[in-house]
């Protein structure tokens, strides 16, 4: 058993990894922290800070915020202890200082541990580069109306790939638009986020021509394509030594590809 101190145990994405848990027959949830702690639902030990339980896992997963995600690692960092973190709307200063801590811990860090969105970025790789360079690249996601963050942390990673694949500047990119700019500029890379109802995540990307469009789309419908892949990090970050992890490392690690 691979036992886990979850972080933002009452959220959301936190229920989701604790069924996926309970599903799995290989994690148990060792301890529980949440700023908001809900001591009646799952039973067992909870606690609003990451160190008093952190002894009794193997490994820490954290879906909170940012605030929660740096406690987390230096937390984990005092105590030599594995993260998993899958907050979002992580400032830079934020991500430097978990990337500091990741020198002296295992660190699994993803905006999106979904398996098909992996897919998504590896078939953005390979139309960027069939397409000519001309044609016009859009994204567009959808979130539930209660998401902190906008755009989501998924849309900024595929406009990051876009980027380096078009060799573009961070100001290409263009938060919705309104007013009479003029013709849309080639060098643009526009990211429209849709807020409302319920859904669990939404990411298409539209690469557009003279006279046709290709569009790629992943659609979360159910927070479980997270938590699996969250805890398939758990799994793989348990028997990795101090550094920085993703998506791409898992996934291309021979004989330790997400189950
Ligand atoms: P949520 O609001 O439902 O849950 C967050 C929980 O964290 C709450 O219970 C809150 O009380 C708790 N929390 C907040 N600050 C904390 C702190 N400092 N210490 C401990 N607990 C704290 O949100 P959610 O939908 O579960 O999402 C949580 C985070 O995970 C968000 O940033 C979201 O964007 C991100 N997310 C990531 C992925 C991914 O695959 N990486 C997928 C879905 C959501």
């Amino acid at each position: 058993m691979i036992r886990i101190v979850l972080v933002g145990a009452a959220g959301r994405m936190g229920r989701a990894v604790e069924a996926a848990a309970a599903a799995s027959g290989e994690f148990e949830i060792a301890a529980r922290v949440d700023v908001r702690p809900e001591h009646s639902q799952p039973h067992g030990v909870w606690s609003t800070e990451v160190s008093p339980v952190l002894a009794r896992g193997d490994v820490v997963v954290e879906f909170s915020d940012p605030k929660g995600a740096r406690e987390a690692a230096a937390a984990c960092a005092a105590r030599g202890a594995a993260l998993v973190s899958g907050s979002t709307g992580l400032s830079s200063d934020d991500e430097a200082a978990l990337r500091t801590a990741s020198q002296t811990i295992a660190i699994f860090r993803a905006s999106n541990f979904s398996l098909g969105v992996a897919a998504l970025r590896e078939a953005l790789r390979v139309a960027l580069a069939a397409v000519p360079a001309t044609w016009d690249v859009e994204i567009v996601e959808r979130h539930h109306r209660l998401k902190k963050d906008s755009p989501s942390g998924t849309a900024l990673a595929l406009a990051d790939d876009i980027r380096k694949a078009r060799s573009l500047p961070g100001s290409a990119l263009r938060h919705g638009r309104q007013g009479a700019a003029g013709p849309r500029p080639a060098a643009e890379l526009g990211v429209h986020a849709v807020r409302g109802g319920s859904w669990v995540g939404d990411h298409q990307v539209l690469l557009a021509g003279e006279g046709e469009w290709l569009e790629l789309r992943h659609v979360a419908q159910d927070r479980a394509a997270f938590a699996h892949g969250a805890l398939a990090a758990a799994r793989f970050v348990t028997t990795a030594g101090p550094g920085w992890y993703t998506m791409e490392d898992m996934l291309r690690a021979p004989g330790r590809a997400a189950r």
